[in-house]
């Protein structure tokens, strides 16, 4: 593919032409959701106008055509990722994902499930090993199920730098552990972790590896039966797709030894008043009337993506994430978090601003039009290792320009002095 051109991607970008405040808007806040295609907004339009049915039922033509269009979605999402289609669970994001894994995992402990879940189940005193710079979303299902099962909670701590503790990793995953989840990238700090390293580790003692591909899954090319991972989530959201859909993938002996999370229609084949049984993967985690319009814009999205090259993507964003640090660097006052040399890393960058609150700086960047995020974005643990409460994140994506992170950083270097911090 040809090297990517930002200025001639954001035309089909619509809302990018918007004006924020009396200023063109720059958009910095693809990490927390992306800005959506046209082709995206015309999938879901085409299918609802055209082609709208529910899907793995009736007889009519209209659903035969919306369950082809909803399971070639399906193949087009599993394929972004390295995977086959029946190893790809929509989900509602990848929050739902992680809570669908964490419930099934305690279904499977209370002895629910086939007889292969079992080798699932979670008993007092066994460990579950997360990390200390995970969002929200991959920290609190984990505690849940640590409370269900009276299963213990580990953290792999991370350096002053941002970079994982690998040798605190080889000694914290023990033949206790039974679960392993992190995230790939750190919504906080951009650094691409050493997944491959975690995931060997995890398979030495046997355990089960659960990966957020949410920051990652945008920005880099993936191959996630390749990576060797069992589970992962993410977000079309974040991913130029339409919010409500994400996807889980599994390794297909681990979906089918997972017991389902949510149960109703669409997941079973025979039931009774007093039992059911239930279909494989994926449809047995797929209670209800499935997301047919937004996974069908999901499928436009990876489309998209694809179209313009994965490693087209990560190399624009690593030369915004360079320009964006050395002019963050020469700026007084401002701390970058996880400053790491040497790494890996996808085009985000969060910063402390020395006197001045996270809040009052985005305000200030806002009324520019800049749009960054502020906050301790769903990762307040790892803002509480830092020190801080708060900070200001500017994250990039496929269609930021030069120009965009140039306005940026003028707006970042007008902050101390705008406030009068010396
Ligand atoms: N993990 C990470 C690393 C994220 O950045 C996010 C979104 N901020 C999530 C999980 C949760 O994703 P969602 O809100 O789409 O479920």
């Amino acid at each position: 593919a040809a090297p990517l051109d930002p200025v001639a991607l954001r035309a089909d970008f619509p809302i990018l032409g918007e004006q924020v405040n009396g200023h063109r808007l720059v958009y910095l806040d693809s990490a927390a959701t992306s800005q959506k295609p046209t082709a995206v907004l015309d999938a879901e339009r085409a299918f609802l106008t055209h082609a709208n049915s529910a899907v793995h039922r009736g007889a009519h033509t209209l659903a035969a055509e919306a369950t082809d269009l909803f399971e070639d979605a399906r193949a087009a999402v599993a394929g972004f990722v390295g995977a086959a289609p029946q190893q790809l669970v929509w989900t509602s994001g990848a929050t739902m994902g992680l809570n669908l894994v964490a419930y099934a995992i305690g279904n499977a402990s209370v002895g629910r499930g086939a007889p292969a879940s079992a080798r699932l189940a979670l008993a007092p005193g066994d460990e579950i090993v997360t990390t200390a710079i995970e969002h929200h979303a991959n920290l609190i299902p984990w505690q849940e199920l640590a409370a269900r099962t009276g299963a213990v909670l580990r953290h792999i701590p991370a350096r002053d730098d941002g970079t994982l503790d690998l040798d605190a990793a080889a000694t914290l995953i023990s033949p206790r552990t039974r679960i392993v989840a992190f995230t790939h990238v750190s919504n906080v700090l951009g650094i691409v972790n050493p997944v491959a390293e975690l995931i060997a580790l995890a398979q030495q003692v046997g355990a089960v590896t659960v990966m957020d591909a949410c920051q990652s899954a945008p920005h880099l090319p993936l191959d996630l039966p390749g990576l060797g991972v069992d589970l992962a989530v993410f977000s079309a959201h974040k991913m130029v797709g339409p919010y409500g859909v994400g996807g889980l993938y599994g390794r297909t002996d681990v979906l089918e030894a997972l017991p389902p999370f949510l149960t109703g229609g669409s997941m079973i084949t025979t039931v009774t008043l007093d039992s059911a049984e239930y279909l494989p993967p994926p449809q047995r985690f797929e209670a209800g009337t499935q997301p047919v319009g937004p996974a069908i814009g999901f499928a436009a999205a990876v489309r998209y993506l694809d179209a313009v090259g994965l490693e087209n993507i990560h190399a624009h964003e690593g030369m915004l994430a360079a320009r964006m640090a050395e002019g963050l660097r020469d700026i007084p006052g401002i701390r970058l978090l996880g400053d790491a040399a040497g790494v890996e890393r996808v085009g985000l960058w969060s910063f402390d601003v020395d006197g001045v609150h996270a809040h009052d700086a985005g305000q200030l960047l806002d009324a520019r039009g800049i749009a960054v995020r502020v906050g301790h974005h769903c990762a307040a643990p790892l803002h509480s290792r830092y020190g801080i409460t708060a900070s200001v994140r500017a994250s990039a994506a496929l269609y930021n320009t030069v120009d965009d992170v140039d306005e940026f950083l003028d707006a970042v270097r007008g902050i101390r002095p705008y406030f009068g911090v010396e």
